[in-house]
């Protein structure tokens, strides 16, 4: 039987996605040959690549504004580091919500100068910093827009005029934002897009080349951007299916369409956190994430009880990060909201046991 699926990463595809998916590794599209052993050259590879970089523009309103998509490997942690390469010239500003915001400053450290504009690291990041300022004479700020560890989520993001970088692995697609106050957006699939191995870099073209420093290729947004992002092989089989989970994202009315089930679900989720008296939210109300809800036990004696309920129900992934604690209910796109609705149901009952 089908688990109620509410891992943080890598998480859940929609059904359709993995039937398809799997077809492919067996014999693509009727050809007698499977995916991943064809050239990813062919005219049925270069196809596929082409269309998924046309549906990261397309869904996020960023066509014909001087963004190009990428496909890439090595994880948003290698964003890290690649974004500091291709921007840092003298000084950065970063946003500290979390461990990613914090593995993020520590890469771009090693090549420059990095200031923290802010940060929520006294509070175990429970909360996201506001009304801090950016210096206008650094060369970018860097936010993480979801904290899927903490369960917070920038609702808005601050005026900026210099380049403007968001780490969005684990919300991308799940609501509607004005996308292009982003110059580089960058996300691992494999929270709401696809499996792992692949890296989504959307980039604004104009604000590359201005750095000194000398780039190795692997790193250099402008020779993946000329190379149409096949500058080396591409994890083929992540972005056929992340170019599958975009069609379905689409199908589905694209990001508004699917905006309104993820704030269903995230409704649904927290009022019963709230209600309940046996749980407690952790994070600030105002910063809670649509798509990481994070809260514990207030009696940790009713663990075991609620731990072997929840696996009776089918309830798989919603053990909490070790730096929190507790339960984290990740809530991505392909989440359907029945199951929700199996978690708050397990978790009313527990309240009436107790
Ligand atoms: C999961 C995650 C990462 C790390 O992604 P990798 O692909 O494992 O490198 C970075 N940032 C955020 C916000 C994440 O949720």
């Amino acid at each position: 039987m089908k688990k109620h699926n509410f891992s943080a990463g890598p998480s859940i595809l929609p059904q359709e996605v993995l039937l398809k998916a799997s077809e492919a590794i067996v014999d693509y599209d009727n050809s007698g040959l499977s995916l991943i052993e064809i050239s990813h050259r062919s005219k049925a590879f270069v196809d596929v690549m082409e269309k998924a970089r046309a549906l990261v523009l397309e869904l996020l309103g960023l066509e014909g504004k001087g963004y190009k998509a990428l496909f890439l490997q090595g994880g948003a942690s290698s964003q890290f580091l690649m974004v500091a390469m291709n921007l840092l010239e003298k000084r950065a500003g970063y946003l500290n919500t979390g461990a990613w915001s914090q593995k993020a400053i520590k890469e771009a450290k090693l090549l420059d100068d990095i200031y923290e504009v802010a940060s929520s690291g006294e509070a175990n990041f429970n909360y996201i910093p506001k009304g801090y300022d950016i210096p206008s004479d650094y060369d970018y700020f860097h936010c993480t827009s979801n904290n899927t560890i903490f369960g917070t989520q920038m609702k808005a993001f601050p005026k900026c005029d210099i380049p403007m970088v968001c780490d969005m692995s684990s919300d991308i697609f799940s609501r509607q934002l004005d996308f292009s106050q982003f110059d580089i957006i960058y996300a691992g699939a494999q929270k709401n897009m696809g499996p792992a191995g692949t890296t989504l870099v959307v980039v604004k073209e104009d604000i590359l080349g201005k750095v000194s420093r000398k780039i190795p290729s692997i790193m250099d947004y402008k020779i993946h951007i000329k190379q149409g992002s096949m500058f080396n092989t591409p994890p083929v089989f992540a972005v056929y299916t992340s170019m599958l989970t975009l069609e379905w994202l689409k199908g589905l009315g694209g990001i508004p369409g699917i905006e309104i089930e993820n704030e269903k679900k995230a409704r649904l989720m927290y009022s019963e956190i709230d209600l309940n008296p046996l749980f407690k939210g952790f994070a600030m109300k105002e910063d809670r994430s649509d798509m990481n809800a994070t809260f514990n036990l207030v009696n940790d004696n009713l663990k075991d009880t609620f731990e072997t309920m929840l696996k009776e129900a089918g309830i798989s992934g919603v053990n909490g990060h070790r730096s929190v604690g507790g339960y984290r209910a990740s809530m991505y796109n392909a989440l359907p909201l029945d199951s929700v609705k199996a978690l708050v149901e397990v978790m009313s009952e527990l309240e009436s046991k107790a």
